[in-house]
């Protein structure tokens, strides 16, 4: 990979999956106007004849949010139910946001049976192509109130990953609240390096650190690797970057600002 910025500029079809922490704020609450200027940023880049789908975490933080505490976070069930909540209000600032640009969403919710059947897998690939056709942005996430752990995909760094594939899409973003890989948890270590371009996934595994999941987000660092390697070998590049940053994703576009871009060359040889 040249650039972060490069590739950005001449992917068209551009997954976003936006992690639980960058929606939440310190408070548990949901970030309302960092998902503003997500939505702003995806119409700007719709207007720069990007296409775009949109894979959100956040609805155990929304509602968590709207009924106003997060106790028995441990409980499966409870943490079901949150979601079933948490689901309407994320879309519902979805919807809000992207009104506002006169834009229309539309929600898809997946479990693993999705792309395991091929049938079912063939059908949401239609549906996401024809949501995009008709200029509509779909917002896509786990359907985490029904999902058990047999028909669960688990994250959603995994979850954007099959959906870039099943979309054919041009890259992967993943929004997270850190501004990229590092050799080390950034988050415990102060003077973790941040590595910009990795060309070797499984070489640069042996030589960093990675450890944590969230309260929120479900993956860590690690199934963002292993998004950007699953996504690899159909030939698709995964940017990194921190969703945290007002405009990041315009600011990525020109090199203003760094992430961590993982290459599809240097694959098989190539
Ligand atoms: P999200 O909610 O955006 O999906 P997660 O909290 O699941 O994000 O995963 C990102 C977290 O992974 C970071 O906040 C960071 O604390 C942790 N992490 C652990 N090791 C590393 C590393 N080597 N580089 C970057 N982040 C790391």
């Amino acid at each position: 990979m040249e650039s972060i910025g490069k590739t950005l500029k001449t992917s068209k079809k551009i997954v976003i999956k936006i992690g639980s922490n960058v929606l939440s704020k310190e408070n548990g609450q949901i970030n309302e106007e960092i998902l503003e200027n997500i939505v702003y940023q995806s119409c700007e880049l719709m207007k720069k004849g990007k296409q775009i789908i949109i894979v959100s975490s956040g609805a155990g933080i929304c509602g968590a949010t709207a009924i106003g505490k997060w106790s028995r976070r441990g409980d499966m069930n409870y943490k079901q139910a949150l979601c079933a909540i948490g689901q309407v209000e994320l879309m519902m600032g979805y919807k809000n946001f992207f009104q506002k640009h006169h834009q229309t969403v539309g929600q898809i919710l997946l479990t693993r049976q999705d792309f395991t059947k091929e049938e079912n897998a063939l059908h949401i690939r239609n549906t996401l192509f024809t949501l995009v056709d008709e200029g509509v942005v779909p917002i896509v996430n786990e359907n985490d109130s029904v999902s058990v752990e047999e028909i669960k995909i688990g994250d959603n760094d995994t979850l954007s990953a099959l959906v870039a594939h099943l979309w054919n899409a041009d890259v992967l973003v993943c929004l997270s609240d850190i501004q990229g890989l590092y050799d080390k948890n950034p988050k415990k270590h102060k003077d973790a390096k941040l590595i910009e371009i990795v060309e070797d996934i499984d070489d640069v595994l042996k030589k960093i650190d990675v450890d944590g999941t969230s309260d929120f987000g479900t993956g860590g660092i690690m199934t963002k690797i292993e998004a950007a390697k699953m996504v690899r070998d159909y030939g698709i590049p995964t940017v990194l970057l921190s969703g945290k940053k007002k405009n990041i994703l315009l600011d990525a576009m020109e090199d203003r600002i760094k992430g961590t871009g993982f290459s599809v060359e240097n694959v098989n040889g190539e």
